[in-house]
């Protein structure tokens, strides 16, 4: 299975990074080694001093396609959860600089929270109208409704397909909105979708 992940997909986040909003989606990969399940605990890398959460939308792909039009994209999902793309911003931001490709900063273990999932049927839902947020030690640091994506689910998956067979069980991380911030030790992150508690990871 693979993980692809867009970044910028919501404008306060692009903005608090200093970048423009995307004409297309940016797409970058994690592999299967990032994941780090949300009962186990992180160990913040010593290579690094800015590990900063990103809480994101997750949909789990359940039907093998490529090209696929976005008015039929909503036929290869019926699960969404949360995760928590980890990355290394001091070395992403040194990675960037360069016009280097961002792997080191945000494809390394551990570096993908994969939290439980739940079908939108029970959520009762529409994808595009989710709200999220992640709380720290009980605090709320990020807030976002998938109604603000700039690009919706369903064209991500119409883009990425065009030059990436997706295969069940891949994950489809959209972005995340504006609040992201350094994590630290004895941090304690809780995700939760729409009142329910997804994924929860201490920071060690
Ligand atoms: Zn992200």
């Amino acid at each position: 299975m693979k993980i692809i992940c867009i970044g910028r997909n919501y404008a306060d986040h692009a903005r608090e990074l200093g970048n423009q909003a995307p004409a297309e989606p940016v797409v970058f990969l994690k592999p299967q080694s990032a994941i780090l399940s949300h009962k186990h605990p992180f160990y913040i890398p010593e290579w690094t001093q800015d590990v900063h959460h990103e809480i994101e939308l997750v949909v789990k792909i359940n039907r093998l396609g490529k090209t696929i039009s976005e008015s039929h994209a909503s036929r290869y999902y019926d699960e969404v959860g949360l995760g928590i793309d980890f990355t290394a911003r001091d070395i992403q931001t040194q990675l960037k600089a360069k016009g280097h490709p961002w792997e080191r900063a945000k494809a390394f273990d551990g570096s993908a929270v994969v939290g439980q999932f739940m079908k939108l049927t029970d959520l009762g839902k529409e994808v595009q109208d989710l709200q999220f947020q992640l709380t720290n030690r009980g605090q709320v640091v990020q807030e976002g409704h998938t109604k603000d994506m700039l690009f919706s689910v369903d064209r991500l998956i119409s883009e990425v397909s065009k030059f990436m067979t997706l295969k069940v069980g891949d994950l489809l991380f959209t972005g995340t909105p504006a609040g992201v911030a350094a994590v630290r030790p004895q941090d304690r992150l809780v995700g939760t979708l729409e009142g329910n508690d997804l994924l929860a990871v201490n920071i060690r």
